[in-house]
């Protein structure tokens, strides 16, 4: 009898990772591959608290958890420090449970697969002698621009602390959009010592990458070949997955607030601007006024996700009267079940910080976006939605910094009125689905690293 394969599946512990690790051990558990999906204790406490008792009763892989060591320091875990705090423990950790799992399992653990942020484990996997694969889940071009660290420092284009010498435009390739010197992904401006822990940050994920045999990544072939053509061992698998075999519930750390379904039920085809800037974006209070204010001038209906510490870290106050004024407009949830809107035939368009899971997640729904990115890969995400793909529109900030409610509501209008950018966006909604639909080079490619697995 053939061996039952039995993958462990480890994500680095936030959302946006999470969730597309999730999927992807979906669909390997649906191909048959046993999973057992290992969070840290915090994250993994999140997940089953937002899962109802069905999600957990159909949910096709084990979930199982690992401490982070930050237990008697819980305020580290939002830190930009965690992940150095997280390095520490997590490689012994891990063996210990991979031990423990096959100890007390017949079927044992025949392969690791890791979040290419926490990569590092897979030495441990090499160490006990099982199957090593990555999982990149942002898009290949911020992964192409970290293996190009060293190059960029010989080059004299960034610092060894990440630093741009110049102040020129930086292409990985023709084909690549550009980045300013502040969009690099490590770009910390004002903080030296984040810049440089996200620069080893890159630097590691650079290593781990060379190391595996294979990095399945959240995208298609051809959205990007430029970047896919840049990292060795690529597996291009995205969008993850199709999404109809899911439940989209699975995979989030907080509660998603259903109402807005029925409200989006209520509403005219194509009304609704869906806004929500992913798990970590804050603003100050004074941009979270304008913003709420530019959406009230816009005059369209909204759906907006506004996460209870949105406003460094606290609850907004919204401008005076706001609520009562776009009551008849406006829907407003802590959390959503975001793929679900985006497929929503009410939606207009999606207002977004272009983290890689949104953008793949609207461009999978060919909806138009308004980009406002915040940090890491976002920038670099942006230009691909607004100069490569023309899907988008981006919002300029003023000279004091901030992006206006003129601004925003110039860009909504500007954006709902491109027929260009729409048509854009269906094509590429009609490309990514045929990358995972049967035939498709996602498709085929999942199917190959299936037979990988059972090789
Ligand atoms: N998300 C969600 N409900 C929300 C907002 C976001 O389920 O109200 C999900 C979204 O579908 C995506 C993830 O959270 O899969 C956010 O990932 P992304 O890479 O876009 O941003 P990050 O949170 O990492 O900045």
């Amino acid at each position: 009898m053939d061996l039952q394969q039995h993958v462990l599946v480890v994500p680095c512990p936030a959302q946006g990772h999470v969730k597309p690790l999730i999927k992807m051990a979906y669909n390997l558990a649906y191909h048959g591959i046993k999973v057992t999906f290992a969070n840290t204790e915090h994250v993994g406490g999140k997940i089953l608290a937002a899962m109802s008792e069905s999600d957990k009763e159909q949910c096709p892989i084990r979930l199982v958890t690992y401490s982070d060591g930050l237990e008697s320091s819980p305020e580290k875990r939002d830190g930009p420090g965690m992940m150095d705090d997280l390095k520490k423990v997590m490689p012994d950790n891990l063996e210990k449970l991979i031990k423990q799992i096959n100890d007390s399992d017949n079927e044992p653990i025949t392969c690791v697969i890791a979040d290419l942020s926490v990569g590092y484990i897979l030495e441990v996997a090499r160490k006990l002698g099982l199957k090593q694969v990555a999982v990149w889940p942002a898009g290949p071009g911020s992964l192409a621009l970290s293996l190009h660290v060293p190059k960029l420092i010989e080059t004299g284009i960034i610092d060894e602390n990440g630093s741009p010498i110049g102040n020129e435009l930086i292409r990985l390739s023709e084909e690549v959009p550009a980045l300013k010197s502040s969009e690099l992904t490590w770009s910390c401006p004002g903080n030296p010592t984040v810049q440089k822990m996200l620069l080893d940050y890159s630097l590691d994920v650079k290593q781990a990458a060379e190391n595996a045999s294979i990095v399945l990544c959240n995208t298609y072939y051809n959205l990007d070949s430029s970047s896919c053509a840049m990292i060795p061992n690529v597996l291009p698998i995205g969008p993850l997955p199709a999404i109809k075999k899911l439940n989209p519930s699975s995979g989030t750390l907080s509660s998603q607030d259903s109402t807005c379904i029925s409200w989006l039920d209520k509403q005219p085809a194509n009304s609704v601007i869906y806004i929500a800037f992913g798990s970590t974006t804050v603003f100050s209070q004074k941009q979270f006024n304008e913003l709420a204010l530019g959406i009230e001038l816009s005059g369209h209906s909204f759906l907006w996700v506004v996460r209870p510490n949105i406003v460094n870290g606290s609850f907004p106050e919204y401008p005076n009267n706001f609520l009562e004024r776009t009551a008849a407009r406006g829907k407003i949830v802590e959390w959503a079940p975001q793929e679900e809107i985006l497929a929503h035939t009410s939606v207009s368009c999606f207002f977004s910080h272009c983290g890689w899971n949104s953008t793949m997640e609207g461009l999978s729904h060919g909806v138009p976006f308004l980009c406002w990115p915040y940090m890491w890969d976002q920038f670099f995400n942006k230009n691909y939605i607004c100069e490569m793909w023309k899907v988008g529109l981006s919002l300029e900030h003023d000279e004091d910094g901030m992006i206006s409610r003129h601004e925003i509501k110039t860009k909504i209008y500007d954006l709902l009125t491109d027929d260009g950018v729409k048509t854009n966006a269906l094509k590429l909604m009609e490309n990514a689905k045929k990358s995972v639909n049967e035939g498709g080079s996602s498709y085929e490619n999942f199917k190959s690293f299936i037979k990988y697995l059972e090789a």
